[in-house]
């Protein structure tokens, strides 16, 4: 390992899942310019407002500096043996199921792999789950059902070669604005091109479309049950494909005509044009994002979308296909590796015993767990019944960022032994830990991520590490060695975990599944943003089902799990803004970012705001069942007359605090776990 700055090197965004190469120039006082990588095949030389001052966010200003226990700096060796002598007891007391980490999209693939590897091969335990739960569990769960596999189909060149693109959920512009400026490109350079966005509310992605289908939230199993039944009945059916490759298809078609009864609350001009369009344009891509994922119905929405694509035998096609975009640079690579509680590495189960025993020879584990974990919200839940009783957060902040936030505070502060890996002491997550361990961030860490299209690209170092900061890979063996498997975890450098991987992921061949990277033997420092697996699956079948086809599934649309009450009358929509990240821990350094919204709103319809006595500007209280947020008003016509929308990203202790997770029902969606961030019920009031 060094810790020289270098000159230029080479990297990729520290934000979103688009995965935009950076060309990153150190000033050799701790400063850096960025620019977007012209040769990087995600965004070719483009970069987002956020990108673009990532050079602004990197000042060493408040971050930790020394682990910590309590309130006294220590050195690593003390922090380090104590968590691992606390994760041994406790594991010695009540058991494996008794420890859990909990981990973030943020993470570089290495960092997962040996968190993986830690907890499910050595602990024995699959309590690991990451903040990825709340991004796209029900896209994998989604994939998993239809293809057998979690494998996007195609990648970011078929938005720009589809005569049709369907943004399902997703506000491209501001959470991934640099595919949404390729299709604008496209769109330019191609007249044919029409775009529909389909959301609840009209965003900065709308302007862009032809069509903006505003439909009530969580209809949209009912839309496309609605669509299957219009292609069948205009005879669009690929008979051919369905037959070699579908299975299911009968029993889809029938579920949906018995679903179109469902009243759909649309303008009958706009669902006809949506329908004409979908059915007359055979190059069809449908990108589906948070909209579609945080749901109660998130991953039969996955798959109603995906049933339209395969029933037209549209799919792995140049410029077709139902494509997934992640919110985080490495959520794919956290799928890839394992990260989420029921999964292992490479794209296999943990619950299949084959699987579970070819990783465990591999690892030359002494035990494996025969059942997945706790997801996100569960875990949380065990934490606070007593159930886990410790607990390692890395890189991520669910005081902020989990349904029913407060109560996930609580459950930490009362929790016997909570160790947070963090950039800064003063998230509202660390303020909960009993160890504190400082972790590297964007320009300090090396590894590797993988984008929404399944392109793995290099994260460089271009800064010295700050203070006594360290790898979470390198944090996470060093544990591993003190519980006393030294063997297991005698990593030097990230390549040492990438090259271990890598080998690992030949067992694809054995299983037959899709991910496969054993054959990357090229020189991991020079490494080139490269796709694993072909351009497009799916073209001519071969799906990972044991007889190798598709199923398109039966499906029933539900209405959101909170239910509208008198006195929690208006549906809660939350999401993101053009120029803040997550919890704000780094965007919030950049004095331009913070020009464009520098205060936690409340998105109110005109209508609705005149009903309550709200004025522009004015402060609202939001009130439901688990908690309180005070924001200002900003009174528009985007949002529906009994809808409100609360961006994610501030916290605070004096008004405006916008906290709104605080606020969210903590329902899950039953198949995948992900919760239903979007769809709350709440009381909005003048403060
Ligand atoms: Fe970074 Fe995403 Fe913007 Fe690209 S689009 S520069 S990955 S935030």
């Amino acid at each position: 390992m060094t810790n020289d700055p270098v000159k230029t090197v080479r990297t990729t965004c520290a934000y979103c899942g688009v995965g935009c190469g950076v060309i990153a120039t150190p000033d050799g006082n701790g400063g850096v310019t960025v620019k977007g990588d012209p040769h990087h095949p995600a965004n070719l030389g483009r970069l987002c407002s956020k990108g673009s001052q990532l050079g602004q966010t990197v000042s060493t200003d408040g971050r930790l500096l020394a682990p910590r226990i309590g309130d006294q700096d220590t050195d690593w060796d003390t922090a380090l043996s104590l968590v691992a002598e606390r994760f041994k007891s406790t594991i010695e007391q009540h058991g494996p199921d008794s420890v859990a980490l909990y981990v973030s999209g943020q993470l570089l693939t290495e960092d997962y792999y040996v968190a993986n590897k830690l907890i499910k091969g050595y602990m024995g335990t699959a309590n690991i789950d990451t903040n990825s739960r709340l991004c796209m569990a029900s896209t994998v769960a989604g994939h998993k059902r239809a293809f057998g596999t979690d494998t996007v189909p195609g990648n970011y060149t078929d938005l720009e070669q589809a005569d049709l693109i369907v943004l399902v959920g997703s506000n491209l512009a501001w959470c991934h604005p640099v595919l949404y400026q390729r299709i604008s490109a496209a769109k330019d350079a191609n007249q044919n091109m029409r775009i529909i966005n389909v959301d609840p509310r009209r965003t900065a992605t709308s302007d862009l479309a032809d069509l903006h289908m505003s439909i009530a939230p969580g209809s949209d199993v009912a839309l496309f049950n609605r669509l299957l039944v219009e292609i069948v009945d205009r005879g669009l059916v690929d008979a051919d494909y369905v037959a070699q490759h579908v299975n299911g298809f009968d029993d889809a078609v029938a579920a949906a005509h018995a679903d179109v009864t469902e009243t759909l609350d649309i303008c009958d001009a706009d669902l006809m044009a949506f329908l004409d369009m979908w059915c007359s344009t055979e190059k069809v891509v449908t990108v589906f994002s948070q909209g579609v994922n945080q749901s109660t119905s998130g991953a039969d929405k996955v798959n109603s979308i995906i049933n339209c694509h395969l029933a037209t035998g549209r799919i792995g096609r140049t410029g077709m296909g139902p494509f997934s975009v992640t919110g985080q640079p490495n959520a794919m690579g956290g799928r890839e590796v394992g990260g989420l509680a029921n999964m292992l590495a490479c794209h296999l189960d943990i619950e299949n015993a084959e699987h579970r025993n070819a990783v465990r020879t591999f690892w030359d584990s002494p035990t494996m767990p025969t059942q997945a974990g706790k997801k996100a919200v569960d875990m949380f839940d065990a934490v606070a019944d007593g159930t886990i009783k410790a607990i390692w957060i890395m890189c991520t902040n669910p005081v902020v960022s989990l349904p029913e936030a407060d109560k996930v505070r609580q459950a930490l502060l009362d929790c016997d032994f909570v160790v947070v890996s963090e950039m800064f002491a003063t998230t509202d997550t660390a303020k909960c830990a009993d160890v504190l361990l400082p972790a590297t961030g964007w320009g300090e860490k090396d590894g590797t991520v993988t984008n929404s299209d399944r392109t793995v690209s290099r994260q460089r170092p271009f800064l010295p590490k700050p203070g006594m900061a360290r790898n979470d890979w390198d944090i996470m063996a060093d544990v591993g060695r003190r519980m006393g498997w030294k063997d297991a975890f005698d990593y030097a450098t990230p390549e040492d975990v990438f090259r271990e991987y890598a080998a690992l992921s030949g067992i694809a061949t054995k299983f037959e599944r899709d991910f496969d990277i054993s054959d990357w033997t090229d020189d991991y420092n020079a490494m080139f943003p490269r796709r694993w697996g072909t351009e497009r699956f799916f073209e001519n079948g071969g799906f990972y089902h044991a007889d190798k086809k598709a199923k398109m599934l039966p499906l029933k649309s539900r209405a959101p799990k909170s239910a509208i009450t008198t006195d929690r009358p208006f549906r809660l929509n939350t999401g993101r803004v053009r120029d803040h990240w997550h919890t704000m821990t780094r965007t919030a350094r950049s004095p331009r970012l913070s020009q464009h919204l520098a205060e936690p709103f409340v998105e109110i319809h005109p209508d609705t705001a005149s009903r309550l006595g709200i004025k522009p500007a004015h402060l609202v209280k939001l009130t439901s069942d688990h908690g309180t947020a005070i924001v200002r008003a900003l009174v528009t016509d985007r949002v529906r007359r009994r809808e409100v929308f609360v961006p994610i990203h501030w916290t605070g202790e004096t008004a405006p605090t916008g906290r709104v997770d605080a606020l969210v029902t903590g329902y899950v969606d039953p198949v995948s776990g992900q919760p239903e961030s979007k769809a709350s019920t709440v009381a909005v009031a003048p403060f």
